[in-house]
């Protein structure tokens, strides 16, 4: 019994010295296991005197289930301890910031560029694009634009110098040379749309930049009128800005449309009662536009008293400047995501 006595004093200090799960499924074996003190002692109650093994065996319990509590104790306190590490040493720290993906979208001049080819795609109209260097001829001569007007000049053109001086060539000043070769290529009737990027020699300041972009338009048919234009162009400016939105035009002067127009849309911020944008006129002028000139017809190869046709062509950077209240044209530019996430 002082063997048992010796076990019981022994036991706590022996597995609280213990700092592993390992290391305490030793002690247990020793303690408790098969060839334990508390084990042989259980096993050799029969040799004893029948008087003396209630109080014997009642001990021998009482240690045993001592030890187990004592083992059991430390076994849970040693399961925290691990799980404690293993949450230190696995720890996330959710205060650093994130790498977020974002994913690319359409910057305001794409999308609005597609809009409004989409408009008169609905309408029937196919997209044609052409090049953005081209020939003087294109872009001037068969516009009937003579050698000696004035947008013709460095001043207001960017040349482009391959060494071959019969070659005039240039960055296109508008979209329209895409007419010309569209009616090169194809018979009337023509329906077209011309989205693209043009070039000018133009300093920037808040509403010019040397590089642009415009949407061009051309129909070619028998007994196209004036009054077709007008209807277009209405139900261009109804489908861009919204229903009530009524046009006007004015006359104007273009080298290849004969008669020319300006057209103007009622202000849709204040219905044409005036506010800032439309600088209290209650109008926006929003693109040029005519008849196309029977010499524009004769350079391509069409015959001007077999066919008519109308021609306009717009500025997407005034387009999304006007309906977004964009006041600068160098934000289309600059690629801030603070300002192009904006019309995302
Ligand atoms: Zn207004």
């Amino acid at each position: 019994m002082d063997e048992l006595e010796q076990v019981a004093d022994d036991a706590p200090g022996l597995v609280g010295a213990v700092n592993s799960l390992e290391g305490l499924k030793g002690v247990e074996t020793e303690l408790i296991g098969k060839n334990s003190v508390i084990s042989r002692m259980r096993r050799g109650l029969s040799a004893l005197d029948p008087d003396d093994r209630p109080t014997a065996g009642a001990r021998i319990n009482e240690v045993f289930t001592g030890v187990q509590v004592v083992i059991a104790d430390r076994r849970r306190a040693l399961e925290i301890a691990e799980e404690n590490t293993l949450l230190v040493s696995d720890r996330v720290d959710v205060t650093v910031p994130n790498h977020r993906v974002t994913l690319g979208t359409e910057h305001l001049l794409t999308t609005v560029m597609d809009e409004v080819s989409d408009i008169f795609v609905s309408l029937g109209y196919r997209v044609a694009t052409g090049p953005e260097v081209e020939t003087a001829w294109y872009n001037f001569d068969a516009l009937n634009t003579p050698s000696t007007h004035p947008a013709r000049a460095e001043s207001d053109t960017l040349y482009v110098d391959f060494g071959d001086p019969s070659d005039e060539m240039l960055l296109r000043t508008h979209t329209s040379p895409v007419q010309a070769r569209y009616m090169q290529d194809h018979v009337p009737p023509v329906h077209v749309v011309v989205p693209g990027r043009v070039f000018r020699a133009d300093s920037l300041d808040a509403t010019h930049s040397p590089v642009f972009h415009q949407v061009e338009g051309l129909v070619v048919d028998t007994d196209i009128t004036f009054a077709d234009l007008k209807g277009t162009l209405e139900y261009f400016a109804k489908a861009f800005f919204g229903d009530g939105r009524v046009i006007k035009l004015i006359p104007h002067f273009f080298p290849f449309t004969e008669p020319s127009a300006e057209m103007h849309v009622s202000c849709f911020a204040c219905d044409g009662s005036g506010c800032r944008v439309c600088s209290n006129s209650g109008w926006i002028e929003l693109m040029g536009c005519g008849m196309v000139d029977p010499n524009v017809f004769e350079a391509v190869g069409y015959d001007p008293s077999a066919v008519s046709g109308f021609a306009f062509g717009m500025g997407v950077e005034r387009l999304a400047m006007v309906r977004h209240g964009i006041t600068h044209i160098k934000h289309f530019f600059e690629n801030d995501l603070r300002v192009l996430g904006q019309f995302v």
